[in-house]
């Protein structure tokens, strides 16, 4: 699956496993919602990856329970 880079626009809201640079943290995962840019980690010099865990579309967007 594709991996995104900070600043490029989230495409699928759902959970992202990051990959940051070794060394300062432990990989984990996140929530990221469709339109938003993914941001760059507070730690200067890294350059964290998000990987595509389980995608699901944002309630709000659900043709379901969107207003
Ligand atoms: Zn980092």
């Amino acid at each position: 699956m594709a991996t995104y880079k900070p600043g490029e626009k989230c495409e699928h809201s759902g959970i992202y496993r990051v990959e940051h640079d070794p060394g300062h943290t432990q990989n984990h995962e996140v929530t990221c919602v469709y339109g938003k840019p993914f941001p760059p980690c507070n730690t200067r010099g890294c350059h964290p990856r998000f990987v595509p865990v389980k995608l699901a579309i944002h309630i709000d967007s659900d043709k379901n329970f969107k207003k």
